[in-house]
């Protein structure tokens, strides 16, 4: 099964990912972590993204297409992908079609985690507290808000068209969502 958890950032999406790759044994694919671990690394992906990240702003398509394509198999193979960030872009859902159309897959679900923008500052400024993530500063996380919402909301037609969109209220306590997200998967 693949799934493809979809929302704004800071909406929850890592943490319902660990969870499920606890409980189902699928393969978390997040190309923030990918890109986070390239910067750590000190790899030259990584001296080419830093400074786009830490300001908020979207990497190249290419680039993390290419990132989910090194591990697609792989993740397959273990029994399925929960795409975590990815796709972002129009074009990255169709390359995502496409790559797993190679493999005689496809995306099975997409859950839109929806949590409204105040939650998310609010949820955000902790997480800066608390882990000093460089994006996760006030002005870079409007940034990567309004990116989201001029990016990666045009998705969701994409997908609701297809019938494989689900929203779920993703204000409420943890263990909460994680029981719809369990209710949609079966
Ligand atoms: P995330 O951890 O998913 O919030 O991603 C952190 C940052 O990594 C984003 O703000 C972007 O700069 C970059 N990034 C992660 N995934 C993608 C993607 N699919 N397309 C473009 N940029 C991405």
């Amino acid at each position: 099964m693949n799934l493809i958890l979809f929302g704004p950032p800071a909406a929850g999406k890592g943490t319902q990912a660990k969870r499920l790759v606890e409980t189902r044994g699928m393969v978390q694919l997040s190309t923030g972590d990918m890109l986070r671990e390239a910067i750590a690394s000190g790899s030259e992906l990584g001296q080419q993204c830093k400074e786009i990240m830490s300001q908020g702003g979207l990497i190249a398509d290419d680039i993390v297409i290419a990132l989910i394509e090194a591990r697609l198999k792989e993740a397959e193979d273990a029994g399925g992908a929960i795409f975590d960030g990815f796709p972002r872009t129009v074009a990255q859902a169709e390359a995502l079609d496409e790559m797993l159309a190679k493999l005689g897959k496809q995306i099975d679900h997409v859950i839109r985690l929806k949590v409204d923008d105040e939650a998310l500052m609010a949820r955000v400024s902790k997480r800066f507290a608390e882990q000093g993530r460089p994006d996760d500063n006030p002005e870079s996380f409007q940034v990567r808000l309004a990116a989201y919402n001029r990016n990666t909301a045009p998705l969701l037609p994409y997908y609701g068209d297809k019938g494989l969109l689900t929203e779920i209220d993703g204000m409420r306590a943890i263990e909460a969502v994680a029981t719809d997200i369990d209710a949609v998967l079966g």
